[in-house]
């Protein structure tokens, strides 16, 4: 009997304080540069909000990147209790490096006319709940726009279009194309290449590799007068001018009799050079569910036009390889802002009641790329935080008195300019042994030798130790996995570049998270001091010839380092007396607002 009235009465909302709760993501937004640019007098908008409501710099989780974040933000949980700790996890049996958020698998199935095709089926590993699943239960609708980890998509009382881990056409998070006539040579990460033909009449011709099972999409490129060009596939074609980034293109490659429907922005160059983006999922006709409903990406379209719909939209790579140069990176992601800006205003002016979440990453994305030409008044850092600032602005406008508004960013942002191997290190260390005549690896951990290896690196920011019984060739005792760990700790808290330290905290995964999958995190958890960042090939089970090296990459700016080096921002439109909030405290926050009793499980507080 009293377990029916808790029942009765938990299922019951509470009073809410407001009608409708948006929540404004600006991914990777730094307090530091808020603050700084504030004593400038930029920012208004900002400004107003913090002296309005209430400005925090906000803990955010470790490691500080998106994936892990925004799963905490999500769920009102530490990662040991939603079970995404890095970009990457490790497949342990086989020490592979797998995407953290998704398993994609692939099998033939026989259709009612008994012929065999190739599906593909994606799970959504992140576990717990997201919170506007709890506010269903009581009718309260929610859109959730570009959320980082909701792929593929959840149902929900309400819409919902996935972000981050989303994959192109061709199955991956970004693989773009470059086209060049024949003889150019080409090797680089992040894409693929293919050759541009002499067509008739002064064409060009490529033929554009899409999905596995369909054959390549022919693109053809016919330069006019005035240094314009017409780009055409099928029955489409759209026209652009010489090192311009175009509009979207839609290209249909054939599976069998079903049409497989992508889009893709060219950028032409005298050569020609072609770059063409990664083939994104065509939301008027996704192959893949982008949204909830299915219907929804559709609807999107139809109202704002063609849009981005790959996780990571914005080309980063294509930048890093001299693919795209710096202004047309910046048009493209000026442009993918302007998209989602369009579907954030559709959803605030079409939305009652209930939840709106959008998430921005252009914010993030500019800062990795930009990070290194500063951040003074005039910088292209700079002029983001200015544009993100009228989009706060916009957003207060349309708020009415009985809502509330939430500006928030997952995590911080600093410099990297050095790159540190952990695997490098664990193997000058002793504690990774090579093969015999092995110097060096590529990718996956080729040519160690796990009888004498006790710990390797995985991912962003995480040590694992190569435990009997757990790992597919583990030699180390789990009664030993402590000392070994205490070990490493110490070795990695004395590691000095040149007299500066380079580790400004290691910790354990056992006293930093709790829950039932702390299991998939990695043992040790490094938190670099500013600058340095793990380098770009442990990350995927590579060894280099160096412990610590420059990083001359584009991406100079990052924010997987020390969690406490890169909190993020909170700023709610209500004051609060909450100090030091943390981003597992929105979800519970929002609940409460809106009449909803945070569930026990939750680890954050209501502000
Ligand atoms: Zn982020």
């Amino acid at each position: 009997m009293v377990l029916v009235r808790f029942l009765k009465r938990t299922r019951r909302p509470l009073k809410p304080e407001c009608n409708k709760v948006v929540i404004l993501g600006l991914d990777g937004l730094s307090p530091h540069l808020v603050e700084k640019y504030w004593a400038n007098g930029d920012l208004p908008n900002l400004k107003k909000l913090a002296d309005t409501g209430t400005y925090h710099r906000m803990k955010t989780t470790t490691p500080g990147v998106s994936p892990v974040a925004w799963s905490s933000f999500q769920t009102g949980v530490n990662p040991g209790k939603h079970g995404i700790f890095d970009f990457l996890s490790a497949d342990r049996k086989r020490y592979l490096a797998v995407l953290s958020s998704v398993k994609t698998k692939t099998f033939s199935k026989k259709n009612f006319l008994g012929i065999r095709k190739t599906k593909v089926s994606s799970t959504l590993l992140r576990m717990s709940k997201p919170f506007w699943s709890l506010l269903g239960r009581y009718g309260i609708r929610s859109t959730v726009l570009r959320v980082p980890i909701t792929y593929p998509p959840e149902p929900l009382d309400g819409r919902l279009l996935s972000g981050m881990c989303v994959p192109d056409l061709r199955g991956t998070q970004g693989s773009y194309t470059v086209m060049a006539p024949e003889g150019t040579e080409h090797s680089f990460t992040g894409g693929i290449a293919c050759t541009l033909s002499k067509h008739e009449k002064g064409r060009w011709k490529a033929s554009l590799p899409g999905p596995d099972d369909c054959d390549p999409a022919d693109i053809v490129f016919h330069k006019e007068s005035g240094g314009r060009w017409t780009v055409r596939s099928g029955g489409e074609k759209l026209k652009v001018n010489t090192d311009e980034l175009s509009e979207w293109l839609t290209v249909t490659y054939m599976a069998g009799r079903t049409k497989v429907r992508g889009i893709a922005r060219f950028r032409i160059s005298e050569g020609p050079f072609v770059y063409c983006t990664a083939l994104h999922v065509d939301p008027s006709s996704p192959v893949v569910p982008l949204s909830h409903p299915v219907h929804y990406s559709r609807y999107l379209a139809g109202a704002v036009g063609q849009f981005a719909t790959l996780g990571l939209a914005e080309d980063t790579w294509a930048l890093s390889n001299g693919h795209l140069d710096e202004k047309s990176f910046l048009n493209m992601a000026w442009a993918y802002y302007r998209e989602r800006k369009k579907m954030f205003t559709d959803a605030l002016s079409r939305g009652k009641d209930g939840l709106t979440v959008c998430v921005f990453d252009t914010s993030d994305r500019i800062q990795h790329m930009f990070w290194g030409s500063g951040t003074e008044p005039g910088s292209v850092i700079h002029g983001m935080y200015l544009e993100m600032d009228r989009l706060v602005g916009e957003t207060v406008d349309r708020m009415k008195n009985n809502h509330r508004l939430v500006v928030m960013s997952d995590h911080g942002f600093t410099s990297f300019h050095t790159c540190i191997d952990f695997n490098r290190w664990l193997v000058n260390n002793g504690f990774m042994v090579l093969e015999k005549g092995i110097t060096t690896v590529d990718e996956s951990f080729h040519g160690v030798n796990w009888s004498e290896t006790r710990a390797y690196a995985m991912g962003l920011s995480g040590i694992n130790l190569n435990i009997r019984g757990r790992e597919g060739k583990g030699i180390v005792e789990p009664e030993n996995a402590e000392t070994l760990m205490k070990e490493i700790k110490d070795r990695l808290l004395a590691l000095e570049d040149g007299g500066t330290k380079v580790i400004r905290s290691v910790k354990f995964a056992r006293d930093i998270y709790s829950g039932g999958y702390t299991d998939r995190s990695p043992d040790i958890i490094p938190g670099t001091d500013t600058g340095y960042r793990a380098d770009w090939g442990c990350v995927t089970g590579g060894v280099g010839a160096n412990t610590l090296y420059p990083n001359l990459r584009h991406w100079n700016g990052d924010h997987c380092h020390d969690s406490d080096l890169v909190k993020g921002v909170l700023f709610t439109s209500w004051k609060h007396t909450t100090e030091s909030p943390s981003i597992v405290d929105v979800a519970p926050t929002v609940l409460s607002m809106l009449g909803v009793e945070p569930p026990g499980y939750m680890d954050g507080r209501t502000l």
